[in-house]
């Protein structure tokens, strides 16, 4: 007798990744408590699972694991659409000071992380989204800033590893003319405190993740710092990497960001490097060689003009490519599936590069690998940890065997997925929050986005 147990569905085990793994027509899974403990033919699973708990009919259905998204902002949704004065933004050097920094982290506060938080992941939970590898900014709501954060995600529901962001930039002052390394210390001490209540291999939803801002708001020092500490406590690190000009870095430090990043020590496998745009033939063979795992998000460096990341070139050399996202946009995972399905073909005139499977495995396997949950997630295995979609495909034409695959990067949308399991858990029962009331998650990120767009002056 299992907790739950799903039935007659067309079973996408991507056990080997999404062109090798199993498919089971008329399959079905088995959960008990937080584990997957069966899974097979559905005449087998349900003959040596009867009377189960809850029954979930997945018939003309798809049963996959849930999507992973390396690298988030959930705060960022109270800037969505903020009408700001869109003049003074030039440059992405502009955005990143402005919108990035004066008009979002710098007033972001606890209330603020937590109500924003709560919304994007109900929103990435209700599109397929299970597993997010979330950065947490904001130097006003420190300390404190992940606790709000992970009081969200744990009310939520998702799955994810939560990091504060080591800056040793000071607000409201130009990077070029003044850092101040007592900054990175305050986001340590954060870091630091939360690992210790969210430790790595805990067995729980939630574990810390060192964060790091980039190569070029952090002295050696730092970096070197966030290493150790990354050792210490084998939680990993997440950081932005070459989303600016390689440029900025040569004239400033004489070296491109990998470069600097490897000199201190700081790369390595349990590394997730966000962007990875501006990259010459040394700096990709340095995060190769270093098992640096990168998270790939097309749409925001696409919004701040900074070109397309040569995944191509990463996915050749067998570097671990992964899908991230900021937290721009709608939060619907199908949204970013596609556009880095599209993106790289349109970029180098060539359709065949970036097949269906290579962007989802992306956007699943990949990512689970990158934050080293590869034998808790990212797949549907017997033993695994139950993070279960069901989804119920609004296709013009059959979703077969053959066609689900195309399916995924041609029509597949958020509103496809019916149920989601999170952790054992049915966190979207019928495409609704069995675990908060969205109504009331909504309105109050509404209220707190309100608050942040009057501290930027602007009248609501
Ligand atoms: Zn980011």
């Amino acid at each position: 007798m299992a907790d739950i147990l799903i039935k007659n569905g067309l079973v996408l085990t991507m056990d080997k990744g999404m062109l090798q793994g199993e498919v089971i027509q008329d399959g079905a899974v088995a959960v008990e408590g937080n584990r997957i403990v069966d899974i097979g033919a559905t005449k087998e699973v349900e003959q040596a699972h009867k009377g189960s708990e809850r029954v979930i009919d997945a018939e003309k259905k798809v049963v996959m694991p849930g999507f992973v998204i390396t690298h988030t902002h959930m705060p960022y949704v109270l800037g969505h659409n903020m009408p700001v004065d869109v003049s003074q933004l030039k440059s992405f050097w502009d955005m990143l000071q402005k919108m990035g920094w004066e008009w979002l982290e710098d007033i972001t506060t606890r209330d603020g992380i937590y109500a924003a938080t709560r919304y994007a992941a109900m929103k990435m939970l209700k599109s397929g989204t299970t597993t997010v590898c979330e950065l947490v900014e904001g130097p006003g709501a420190i300390p404190g800033a992940l606790n709000s954060s992970a009081r969200a995600i744990d009310e939520v529901g998702i799955r994810a590893q939560v990091g504060y962001e080591v800056t040793e930039r000071v607000p409201g002052v130009s990077i070029l003319e003044r850092m101040d390394q007592k900054n990175a210390e305050k986001a340590f001490e954060e870091n630091l405190a939360f690992l210790n209540k969210y430790p790595k291999g805990n067995g729980g939803r939630i574990e810390g993740r060192l964060g790091v801002h980039t190569a070029y708001t952090n002295s050696a020092e730092t970096l070197k710092r966030a290493r150790e500490i990354a050792e210490d406590s084998g939680c990993g690190i997440e950081i932005h990497t070459a989303e600016i000009p390689r440029q900025f870095l040569v004239e400033k430090y004489g070296k491109s960001a990998p470069m600097i990043l490897e000199e201190t020590g700081l790369l390595g496998p349990d590394v997730i490097a966000a962007h990875c745009i501006d990259l010459d033939d040394t700096d990709l063979e340095i995060l190769s060689r270093n098992g640096v795992n990168v998270a790939h998000t097309p749409m925001t460096n696409s919004l701040g003009g900074n070109g397309v990341a040569r995944v191509p070139d990463m996915l050749d050399k067998g570097m671990n490519v992964t899908l991230g996202h900021d937290c721009f946009f709608t939060l619907d995972t199908s949204e970013y599936l596609r556009y880095a399905y599209l993106v790289h073909k349109a970029h180098r005139a060539n359709p065949i590069l970036l097949p269906p499977f290579q962007a989802i495995d992306m956007a699943i396997g990949n990512g689970a690998r990158a934050m080293g949950l590869e034998k808790e997630i990212g797949s549907l295995e017997k033993g695994k940890k139950a993070d279960i979609l069901v989804l119920d495909p609004d296709s013009p034409s059959p979703v077969t065997p053959a066609s689900v695959m195309s399916w995924f990067t041609m029509t597949f949308k958020g509103s496809d997925v019916q149920h989601v399991i999170v952790d054992g858990r049915l966190v979207v029962s019928d495409r609704r929050m069995t675990t908060v009331d969205e109504e009331e998650v909504r309105r109050h990120c509404l209220d707190e986005a309100k608050a942040l767009w009057r501290r930027n002056g602007i009248s609501i």
